[in-house]
């Protein structure tokens, strides 16, 4: 049996595979220069292209690109309306901003459960979590795989609830012929570099209400408008604008949105990499009993971002810690997405604990974040598959032994 790192043996990745990186090309740099070299370094045409190219890659019919992800779910809460005494129903399984969104508002996010094979939130825990409060649900497609909408649906059907879809982590995601940014009232998305594309720090909100996209539009850049539909004083001067609503500035800089522009037009490649990478892990990984991958019924349409694995650390023997850190050690750069977000202090001091949602808190006792991005070989991924498969064998030979 092969010594591992931890205890002193030869690392199976002789680098270290990070879980995300950019995937920055010569072309994605040349636009970068050329919006530097031009007139506009933000409010320009740069962004205006990045998001016709987001419209055209989710078929929405308004975006507005923000300076980032969280951005993009604060105004989504600020166009659905959400004020203080609301109740916002939230995936615990999330980045923390899927939450906090609401916070900013002054409302209240409510925590449902995760279902135990897809990982993402549960149409059932959903439903048992509303009240007379209930305003919107925030919805997260966890790792890039799509939530179950048509429940979701049906449920902000009957009850007038507004759908968020944050998809950060599903840029290229298709459902039932559909493509994410097309599916819920607003989806968000995020272009921090882990993500699918990227523009170092950029967001976008996407709708196919024209009522809502005049609203997010309006809270990303400072509450104000020169939109005669909107003004209330229609005959004033070229100068004139007003200030509606209490709005932010959230706006993208045009450097970013050329980067975007660049990036959205290599969408379909990474897309198909990240497929590919999938499929290979879920094979190999099919062959190891201890070890659970996220459930998805149509991978061929889901564009990932992330790759988890659930340990079955109790048949192993050992803490997810340990496997954690046997896997840095084989200089896999593993990490850990999410630690539920109801266990932050923050939110432990509004009143949450450990109970709430149980397989969501299951779920981050066991698992580990693979590497998934698209500098990735084939031989990386193997070498990753090979130091899962060399930990869970050690396991095995030595059930207690950590
Ligand atoms: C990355 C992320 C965000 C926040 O995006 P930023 O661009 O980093 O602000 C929100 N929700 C989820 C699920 C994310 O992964």
């Amino acid at each position: 049996m092969e010594e591992l790192a931890i205890n002193g043996g030869t690392p199976v990745s002789s680098k270290v595979l990070g879980y995300g990186h950019q995937d920055i090309n010569e072309s994605d740099v040349q636009a970068v220069v050329d919006c530097l070299r031009g007139d506009y370094l933000t409010c320009g045409p740069a962004t205006e292209a990045f998001e016709d190219s987001i419209k055209e890659a989710t078929g929405a019919g308004y975006v507005t690109a923000v300076a980032n992800g969280t951005a993009a779910l604060h105004v989504a809460c600020l166009a659905a309306g959400i004020k203080p005494g609301d109740e916002v129903i939230v995936s615990p399984i999330t980045f923390a901003a899927s939450a906090n969104c609401v916070r900013y508002c002054g409302g209240t996010p409510v925590f449902a459960d995760i279902d135990p094979k897809t990982w993402n939130i549960d149409p059932a825990s959903i439903c048992e979590k509303l009240t007379d409060k209930t305003k919107a649900i925030v919805a997260v497609d966890f790792g890039g795989v799509h939530v179950d909408s048509s429940e979701i649906r049906k449920i902000c059907d009957e009850r007038g609830l507004t759908f968020i879809e944050d998809a950060a982590h599903a840029m290229g995601t298709c459902h039932n012929g559909t493509a994410v940014g097309s599916i819920a009232d607003m989806t968000t998305f995020s272009f921090h570099p882990v993500k699918t594309i990227t523009t170092g720090e950029g967001g976008a909100v996407a709708t196919n209400d024209p009522e809502l996209g005049k609203m997010i539009e309006l809270y990303a850049k400072h509450g104000i408008t020169r939109d005669h539909e909107l003004m209330r004083e229609k005959d004033q001067g070229g100068w004139y604008y007003e200030q509606l609503v209490l709005g932010y500035n959230y706006r993208i800089s045009d450097i970013e949105a050329s980067l975007g522009v660049s990036q959205m037009r290599r969408l379909g490649q990474f897309g198909d990499r990240r497929k590919q990478l999938v499929a290979f892990y879920n094979e190999q990984f099919a062959k190891i009993p201890e070890v659970q991958f996220q459930q998805d019924a149509t991978p061929e349409d889901t564009v990932r971002h992330l790759y988890c694995l659930k340990f079955d650390t109790e048949a192993l023997g050992v803490t997810r810690r340990f496997i954690f850190d046997a896997l840095r050690a084989e200089n896999i750069g593993v990490n850990v997405h999410y630690l539920p977000v109801y266990l932050l202090p923050y939110y432990k001091d509004l009143g949450h604990a450990r109970g709430d949602c149980p397989n969501a808190e299951d779920y981050y006792d066991h698992c580990v974040t693979l590497p998934l991005h698209c500098g990735l070989t084939d031989e990386d991924a193997q070498c990753v598959v090979d130091a899962v498969a060399k930990i869970v064998e050690w396991c095995r030979a030595n059930r207690g032994a950590e």
